[in-house]
């Protein structure tokens, strides 16, 4: 299911309150996530159970969903301050069963990954500070506001007839068989994207390029844009193979292994193996 099917589901509130003990901690080391080892598979800790080896004032308010107040804690140290506690990598998300949680920790992370990249001045190299009224930045020497970055991100399902075309990234840990996907240029639509990338990455000419859905995608802090595009003439693949390791077409009843449940990859690529994605375009 689509995040974007839900639309209560992910409103992520703005509230500069300080931490309270009950209130959920985001702590980040590299691409690791401190969680709890006693509740398997996955408990973000409580501010009640670290503040005993944290300062206060290294927390960040993230965000708050429904009740519940997330922070994110600014830690120079990646050791596990407790045997309680255990560093996962942060990509335990494509295995968790809940989907909000899943979308939480990413969204936590491209926060995390915000601040790190933030942490001096763009443009007099003074000293940012979290707001207190809003999502962003203060410098606290020029006054210079920053907001997070959210770089947009084109995905698409090309079919031809029946057929739809899957491909396996040559680099990353993610090598499952999954759409055609890449970032949007400066100076460029979202269509251009499309077929720019199909272009580079295969070398196939599509048409009919129709707006699918979109998905928040924390962990490359992008928003993914969703599309089905229908191939225009010949269906021959031109692999990129800085790229791609491979890609081919497939039938519904012959696809392989692909994208987890998670992704918008997947809603596409279910939609197809349902026969709903061609029949309306
Ligand atoms: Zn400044």
């Amino acid at each position: 299911m689509l995040i974007n099917d839900q639309p209560d589901l992910f409103t992520l509130r703005f509230d500069a309150k300080p931490a309270m003990p009950e209130d959920v901690v985001f702590c980040f080391s590299g691409d690791q996530v401190l969680l709890r080892t006693q509740e398997a598979p996955f408990r973000l800790p409580t501010w009640e159970e670290l503040s005993a080896w944290f300062a206060a004032d290294m927390l960040i308010h993230v965000f708050t969903q429904g009740e519940r107040r997330y922070f994110l804690l600014q830690s120079p140290n990646a050791a596990s301050p407790a045997s309680t506690l255990v560093f996962e990598q942060v990509r335990v998300f494509r295995s968790l069963a809940s989907h909000t949680e899943a979308f939480l920790l990413m969204t936590a992370f491209h926060m995390h990954q915000w601040y790190l990249q933030h942490r001096f001045c763009g443009t007099c190299g003074g000293l940012p500070r979290p707001s207190q009224t809003e999502r962003a930045l203060v410098c606290e020497q020029c006054g210079a506001i920053r907001y997070p970055n959210i770089a947009p991100a084109v995905i698409v399902a090309i079919t031809d007839g029946d057929r739809l075309l899957l491909a396996q990234n040559a680099h990353g840990a993610f090598r499952h068989f999954s759409l055609i996907a890449g970032y949007v240029e400066i100076g460029e639509t979202l269509e251009q994207a499309v077929r720019r990338e199909i272009m580079e990455e295969v070398g196939l000419r599509v048409k009919e390029i129709r707006y699918f859905a979109s998905q928040p995608w924390g962990l490359s802090q992008s928003i993914m844009v969703g599309f089905h595009a229908k191939l225009d003439g010949a269906p021959e693949i031109t692999l990129q193979h800085s790229e791609l390791a491979q890609a081919d077409w497939f039938t519904a009843d012959n696809l392989p292994q692909h994208a987890g449940e998670v992704s918008i990859a997947y809603s596409l690529i279910q939609r197809f193996k349902e026969g709903r994605l061609t029949s309306e375009a």
